[in-house]
């Protein structure tokens, strides 16, 4: 693939072009956090920075809810939870654009439908790779699932150190946010919230 810019901006066969305003963000901020953006280890940065941000944010060009248009109905009088625990993700936080690394448990309560169970992961990503706050990507994921499988219940817990907290700020490795949200009969029925928070482990 030849390229316009000249052979030092030559782009590699697959990757995106980055164009130059885009670059000179990055440059901007190096030289704001103190360094000298020309130096030779930081002059490809601003490259891989932007094409790295792309990869973090891919769920933009996303429709979660693709990831559950195949349903499967016959399912043998199934009416007991659906869990998915210990999904590991990675997302950014809105205010910082700091990471925010976790894990996710989704469980809901079919009524006549079922999807594959990588499907409900493929939901979490979808949303987790755009920049969130927690408490909205747990909503996020569990109204996805609760309007398009139409269940008669959705759990969503997900646990995750931010960041912006551990590394930045007040600086507590180790501290991690736990945030749920949970709708239909695990919202209205004690036992069965219960019955589905002790099979998530919390
Ligand atoms: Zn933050």
């Amino acid at each position: 693939m030849s390229s316009l810019l000249g052979s030092d901006d030559e782009e590699p066969q697959g990757k995106i072009v980055v164009p130059e305003d885009v670059q000179d963000a990055v440059r901007t901020l190096i030289r704001w956090a103190g360094d000298n953006p020309e130096r030779e280890g930081l002059r490809d940065t601003p490259r891989r920075v932007a094409r790295a941000w792309k990869e973090y944010c891919q769920g933009y060009g996303e429709d979660p809810a693709v990831h559950l248009s195949r349903v499967f109905r016959e399912v043998g009088g199934y009416d007991e939870i659906v869990l998915l625990k210990d999904i590991p993700f990675q997302s950014h936080c809105e205010h910082h654009m700091a990471p925010i690394i976790g894990r996710a448990a989704i469980a809901y309560l079919p009524t006549d439908r079922v999807v594959g169970i990588s499907k409900l992961a493929r939901v979490l990503h979808a949303y987790a790779r755009r920049l969130q706050v927690q408490e909205r990507l747990t909503a996020e994921v569990a109204q996805c699932i609760w309007d398009h499988l139409q269940p008669q219940g959705v759990a969503v817990v997900i646990e995750a150190s931010h960041a912006c907290m551990t590394a930045r700020g007040v600086r507590t490795p180790g501290v991690a946010m736990i945030t749920s949200k949970v709708m239909g009969t695990f919202r209205s029925d004690p036992k069965s919230r219960q019955e589905v928070l002790d099979l998530m482990g919390y």
